[in-house]
């Protein structure tokens, strides 16, 4: 149970041991001078609804959701139109004793492309989102909002490229994944929204060589921080994005709604957050 005296929030998830967001909350609460608490919530889905029925009285001002509760997380709260148009919760605050939620992975990655590849949609005709899961849900949301006009999602199981057709519209055109490299022709955005180069899995190979000069190509994955991807991406001369600063970026909302300051992303937290990223990987080669 957090404390009553001074505002708490927390990671739910199953598992949550894994996640950065403790680190990057408690760096800002101590850069602030905010006193707040930000702890692991592990809950089974089980366990899920029951918990944040009584996240308040749990003395809880609201939480992050992680995997596997975002969609749960949508239905058990009120929902902004974001949220309930990408099909996920990330993020959840109590207001006037109502549970609402919203999804913060449109503005982490928009805000972050916006920070470390400047004008990336001026005049960007065609995006290739590799992916169909609730993260790439997130990016077509944002690129749509963007007015990008046309969104080509390439996912192993057609059904769930063709579900965010229906979700999203016309823009969006599901390819095959057989495809995936015969799409570039003119694809000014890539991004990687599947699992594959995490840590432990296979690694997501793509001609790259193909891509035009002026594309950016930006990896979701964050562990390692230099996946296969960016790593061949970059030694082909296109800019690159990797997935930590969208994590931060997505950090920042949950933050001003709980303890009422809107924390910048800094070069700081970011390396604080890298060197974390760093020992685990190492931990896991050894
Ligand atoms: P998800 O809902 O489980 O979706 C996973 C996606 O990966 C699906 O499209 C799936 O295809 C695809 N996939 C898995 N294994 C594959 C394989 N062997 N070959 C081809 N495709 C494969 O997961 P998610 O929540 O969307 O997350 C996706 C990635 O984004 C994860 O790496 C996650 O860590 C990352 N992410 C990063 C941030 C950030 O802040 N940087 C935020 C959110 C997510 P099928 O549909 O065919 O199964």
């Amino acid at each position: 149970m957090a404390s009553d005296t001074i505002p708490a929030a927390c990671i739910i998830g199953w598992p949550v041991e894994h996640s950065r967001s403790p680190l990057i909350h408690n760096y800002w609460l101590k850069f602030y001078g905010i006193a707040g608490e930000y702890r692991r919530e592990a809950v089974p889905p089980e366990q899920f609804a029951d918990f944040i029925k009584k996240l308040g009285a749990r003395g809880y001002v609201g939480a992050n959701v992680t995997v596997p509760h975002k969609e749960e997380a949508l239905a058990l709260s009120r929902p902004d139109d974001r949220a309930r148009t990408v099909g996920a919760a990330n993020t959840l605050w109590l207001d006037d004793g109502v549970l609402c939620s919203t999804n913060t992975d449109v503005e982490g990655f928009l805000d972050n492309l916006d920070a470390c590849a400047p004008h990336w949609d001026s005049n960007l005709r065609n995006a290739v989102v590799l992916g169909a899961g609730g993260a790439a849900s997130a990016i077509v949301y944002g690129l749509v909002a963007r007015g990008i006009p046309r969104i080509v999602v390439v996912n192993r199981t057609p059904r769930r490229a063709e579900a965010l057709r229906r979700r999203f519209g016309e823009r969006v055109q599901p390819a095959r994944w057989e495809e995936r490299n015969t799409l570039f022709i003119d694809a000014g955005l890539v991004v990687n929204a599947t699992t594959l180069g995490m840590e432990q899995q296979p690694a997501l190979t793509l001609e790259v060589g193909r891509l035009p000069a002026h594309a950016v190509v930006v990896d979701l994955v964050y562990v390692p921080l230099i996946t296969p991807l960016v790593r061949t991406a970059k030694a082909a001369g296109l800019r690159t994005v990797d997935g930590l600063g969208m994590l931060l970026h997505q950090a920042v909302r949950g933050f001003a709604l709980w303890f009422g300051k809107k924390p910048d992303v800094t070069a700081e937290l970011r390396a604080v957050v890298e060197a974390d990223i760093a020992g685990v990987s190492n931990k896991s080669a050894e």
